[in-house]
């Protein structure tokens, strides 16, 4: 057996994580709909809770297109009409470098960057999105109110040994970005525990959590140590004395498997 040369180690690596992280990505998060229960008062009706996990393949599309509605209006309300691109660099640095710490090191870079230009343009008002390239390696969507000249950017950017390939244009490349890439699903294939977007300040409010559970509904979370069973039944009791609702104890007949409740 021959040793394998750095190159083809990192190939391996490469097509593994690509591999894994894919997969990971292409299936319905085991707990979604099943850890997280709720009680609806009003119906009577016990329902499985979405995860809300960006890797959640059930989950996914409906974040994808609640975040796409917050761009717009906080692009709208705040006029981030320029398209801002920072790539990690070319074949060396990612030689040297995993996809994972890619993610680490351009939001790193990225951070520092934006003090610079803060420094030199004053507030910028932007929304920033970490996402993967097609082998996965990171780099970012910026949406932002300030014209960045191209020389100026490739200058200050040039600065950062994370960041290669820098590109800035206005209008038509956002809404072409916001109808085309932001929708590519390998874009969302980041690694598991970073955030998808972060935005300036005033922006922040825009781009909140929609808290659209209503009052009526009591949201708990099963603990796989006690009687599931017994666990619902306490809360339906707690809420409203009534039994358990019949189709939710037909889930339960079997208590080896865990059925997915309602939806
Ligand atoms: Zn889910």
């Amino acid at each position: 057996m021959g040793y394998l040369n750095p190159d083809q180690q990192k190939e391996i690596r490469l097509k593994q994580e690509q591999k894994l992280s894919k997969s990971y990505y292409d299936r319905v998060n085991y707990f979604c709909q099943r850890k997280r229960l709720g009680y609806d008062k009003r119906n009577h009706r016990v329902k499985g809770l979405s995860c809300n996990n960006w890797s959640c393949a059930r989950c996914r599309p409906k974040m994808k297109q609640e975040l796409f509605y917050k761009v717009v209006t906080a692009s709208m309300v705040f006029g981030l009409d320029k398209h801002i691109i920072l790539t990690v660099p070319g074949r060396n640095y990612r030689n040297k470098v995993t996809v994972e710490e890619s993610f680490e090191l351009l939001r790193y870079d990225f951070m520092k960057l934006r003090k610079v230009l803060k420094y030199h343009l004053g507030d910028i008002e932007y929304i920033a999105m970490m996402r993967s390239q097609t082998d996965g390696y990171a780099h970012t969507h910026m949406l932002a109110n300030k014209f960045i000249p191209q020389a100026f950017l490739k200058k200050k950017a040039g600065k950062y040994p994370n960041i290669g390939f820098t590109s800035i244009r206005q209008n038509t490349d956002v809404a072409k970005y916001l109808t085309n890439d932001f929708w590519k699903d390998h874009e969302y294939v980041i690694p598991d525990g970073k955030r998808h977007y972060s935005c300036s300040r005033n922006v922040a409010p825009y781009m909140a959590k929609n808290n659209e559970k209503s009052e009526d509904i009591k949201s708990f979370e099963l603990n796989d140590n006690y009687n599931i069973f017994s666990q619902i039944e306490k809360v339906v009791y707690d809420e409203s004395k009534y039994p358990v609702p019949l189709e939710t104890m037909l889930c339960y007949l079997k208590p080896d498997i865990r059925p997915r409740i309602g939806g």
